[in-house]
C-alpha cells in the first residue's frame, strides 16, 4: 500500500480497520482521508 493509500490493485484503495492491524478510530478516518485525495487525485491524472 502506498502513502495515499493505494493498494496493490491500481485504482483500488484501502483504509481503516479493513487495512491495517491497528484498530483506532482517529488513525482510520486520517487513513480515509489520505485514500479520498488519492483516489481523487488521480482521477484527475
Ligand atoms: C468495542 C470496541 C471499542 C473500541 N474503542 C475504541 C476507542 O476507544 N478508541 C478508538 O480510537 N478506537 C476504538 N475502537 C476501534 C474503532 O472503532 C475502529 O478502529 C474504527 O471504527 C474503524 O473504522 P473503519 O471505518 O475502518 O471500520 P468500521 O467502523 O468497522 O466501519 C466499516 C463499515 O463497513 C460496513 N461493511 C462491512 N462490510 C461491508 C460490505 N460488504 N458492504 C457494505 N458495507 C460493509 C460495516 O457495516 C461498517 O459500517 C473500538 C472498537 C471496538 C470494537
Amino acid at each position: 500500500m502506498d502513502e495515499w493509500k493505494q493498494t496493490t490493485v491500481p485504482g483500488v484503495y484501502a483504509a481503516g480497520d479493513a487495512a491495517t492491524p491497528m484498530h483506532n478510530a482517529t488513525l482510520a478516518s486520517a487513513a480515509g482521508v489520505l485514500a479520498g485525495v488519492g483516489a481523487h487525485q488521480s482521477l484527475l491524472r
